[in-house]
């Protein structure tokens, strides 16, 4: 209690130079001002709820009203604040470790603050599943250990939560502001166990994927395990503490770590973002209900996303084509000084000249060039001199291998023939950010690309609007055959839309099947849903179902897949004449399986698959943990797909086609 008073003093009145940084100070005094609630009261409100659980607020109207002031001065404050991190953990704090379940009536809600209904409004979004207080605690059972703290310590640990890097899941003691004011919540925060000021070399290891720690391990000539825990455990064990601190201290790029040592972190974050956004428009709505105070939403209204704007494709103009764009256009590289692209270019050697040489595809070989880079301790070097921004490097370091692919695609000013439009243009003529994404198979004209690869926003005009059901069926179907699978709406919404490059008839197919199809948005809107789309344009065979469950579509095999993503997989089975069983049951284990529920979603042989999906979504991250843990205690073989894999099921499927 005490502590939290202190916090919110030094903030807004002590210590001006942190209040500075940390808010708008004139502008929040007077909007609590206007609120006419003091302080102490406020903190009153905060020391009578501390004591009691959520059910007895929830029960209680006066519990109730006390929660809605201080989450409406919570949030107060953090409104005034325009960076999101502090803005979105300050409020959301509060409620991080309680049983909660936010049941907002979003078209009431938003009527009520922006007076109009909730169609109109395209931001803020409204996000509309909760997770189950159960379901929290199975996914970040430490939150538990929050329990108690106070409200200044829960703060401390969202920031730091938000802080941390996405990938190591480390963060730097020089990016917190006035460490100091947090020193108190850090130890508390240690003391829990969840994080950690001290990490050892072999605790920051666990940070690292499984291929970083795989190339390692192969340059120490040790064993390598297929688990990521057994492998850690033997990098630990055989090679010298020296030489895992060299490993590791360049990668980490952060002199003084801290570690957060919740599991799933990335997850937890965006489960915490989400959540936020959900209650600051709760917030909104009670400031606006307790206490008469508008909205300072500026809502964005609805407008690009409906037919209307024709976006008037440009007649192509044969001189531009003739001028030597191509010497005009400039390259990545330019927006970085001589200096810095010198010190980027001072590491750079035969085998990455090999990579440039064997990779064709560009995201691959920045991905490849980066890791070998981290590998030779270029990284430290690059960070060291270039100075203050430590994300700088990845830039340059980017357009620089995007200046060597370009060299060797070199655009050149021989005359082609555009596959969408039939117009001749000099290949040059096409922008280079285009053709990267095309990894330098040039096939159309810079137009042509254009909607081609920004469809779901060019694709939504009035023009296709116009379309008959028929003519944008067919067109559907169409997309499909040429994508040679399920055109999900991932796939759709995605901008640059991922279109094959290689083979070239695959691009031209697919590319001409784009040009003269509406945006996913007008299907929805002509047909009620994308499924819907599909089925009528005779791509799901045998039609889909709505379940309890979710949906329900065939297979060409005849098996029941739940979702489009599985049946691309399934049907790709199918194809390369691979036996495989659908939602086959995973072992008992007394701990993870006990009752033998547990299914996988392909068995082939004793491989198990399953489509994962996006990663990011908590009910299959909670269900991948689980698998995890089954499947690492039983040793199970499991290939885990992710969306991104459907594009070329070959490469991670590979293994099972030689059998
Ligand atoms: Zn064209
Ligand atoms: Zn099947």
């Amino acid at each position: 209690m005490e502590q939290f008073n202190q916090y919110i003093e030094s903030i807004l009145l002590r210590d001006e130079s942190y209040a500075d940084r940390l808010f708008p100070v004139k502008a929040t005094l007077s909007t609590i001002r206007a609120y006419s609630e003091p302080l102490e009261k406020v903190m009153a409100c905060y020391e009578a709820l501390s004591k009691c659980s959520f059910d007895e607020i929830k029960t209680s109207q006066k519990h109730r009203k006390s929660l809605a002031k201080l989450l409406a001065h919570t949030w107060l404050i953090s409104r005034t604040r325009t960076d999101t991190i502090y803005r979105f953990c300050l409020p959301f704090s509060v409620l991080l470790d309680q049983p909660y379940v936010f049941e907002l009536n979003y078209e009431t809600l938003f009527f009520d603050l922006f007076s109009r209904p909730i169609q109109t409004i395209e931001y803020p979004k409204p996000i509309f599943h909760s997770v189950k207080y159960e379901e929290r605690l199975a996914l970040f059972p430490d939150l538990e250990n929050l329990q108690n703290l106070s409200l200044a310590t829960k703060l401390t640990f969202a920031l730091l939560i938000f802080k941390a890097d996405a990938i190591s899941g480390i963060l730097s003691t020089e990016d917190i502001p006035n460490l100091r004011l947090f020193k108190d919540d850090i130890s508390i925060l240690e003391q829990k166990g969840l994080i950690s000021a001290n990490p050892s070399d072999v605790d920051l290891l666990a940070t690292f994927g499984y291929e970083d720690l795989k190339r390692f391990a192969q340059k120490h000539d040790i064993y390598i395990f297929k688990k990521r825990d057994d492998l850690i455990n033997e990098i630990s064990q055989k090679i010298s503490e020296s030489e895992i601190r060299k490993f590791i201290r360049p990668h980490l790029e952060i002199v003084k770590p801290l570690m957060p040592k919740i599991k799933q972190m990335q997850v937890l974050r965006k489960f915490m973002l989400e959540e936020s956004n959900r209650l600051s428009i709760y917030l909104e709505w009670v400031a606006l209900k307790l206490c008469g105070i508008p909205s300072v939403v500026a809502p964005l209204l609805v407008k690009r996303t409906l037919p209307g704007d024709v976006i008037p494709r440009p007649t192509p103009k044969k001189k531009d084509y003739h001028k030597n764009l191509y010497r005009s256009e400039g390259s990545f590289l330019n927006y970085y000084s001589k200096r810095e692209i010198e010190i980027i270019k001072s590491f750079w050697d035969s085998y990455c000249d090999k990579v440039i040489a064997e990779e064709p595809v560009f995201d691959d070989g920045v991905k490849k060039l980066a890791a070998y880079m981290f590998e030779i301790g270029a990284v430290e070097y690059f960070i060291k001199s270039l100075g203050k921004d430590k994300k700088l490097w990845r830039s340059i370091f980017a357009a620089f291998v995007s200046s060597k692919y370009r060299k060797k695609y070199k655009p050149s000013p021989q005359l082609l023939t555009c596959n969408g439009c039939g117009a001749q243009f000099r290949e040059y003529s096409v922008s280079w950010r285009l053709i990267q994404c095309v990894n330098g198979n040039v096939q159309f004209c810079q137009f042509c690309y254009e909607e081609i690869l920004n469809h779901d926003y060019c694709a939504n005009n009035a023009e296709m609007e116009k379309q008959d059901n028929a003519k944008m069926l067919e067109n559907l179907h169409r997309l499909y055959v040429s994508l040679e699978r399920i055109p999900t709406l991932e796939l759709l919404k995605n901008i640059p839309t991922r279109i094959p490059s290689h083979p070239t008839e695959k691009q031209i197919a697919v590319g001409k099947s784009l040009l003269v199809m509406p945006s996913q948005l007008l299907y929805v809107k002509r047909f009620g849903s994308w499924l819907k789309s599909l089925e009528m344009a005779g791509i799901l065979e045998g039609g889909y179902r709505k379940t309890a469950r979710g949906i329900q579509v065939f297979a060409n095999d005849g098996h029941i897949c739940l979702s489009l993503a599985e049946k691309v997989v399934d049907d790709w089975l199918n194809a390369h004449h691979i036996n495989h069983e659908k939602e086959p049951k995973y072992p008992f284990h007394i701990e993870f399986n006990p009752r033998k529920l547990m299914r996988a979603d392909w068995k082939i042989e004793d491989t198990f698959i399953e489509y994962a999906g996006l990663m990011e979504d908590y009910e299959y991250a909670l269900k991948m943990v689980r698998k995890k843990s089954l499947a690492e205690s039983l040793n199970l073989d499991v290939i885990v797909l992710s969306e991104k894999d459907l594009d070329n099921l070959s490469l991670k499927l590979e293994r099972l086609l030689t059998r």
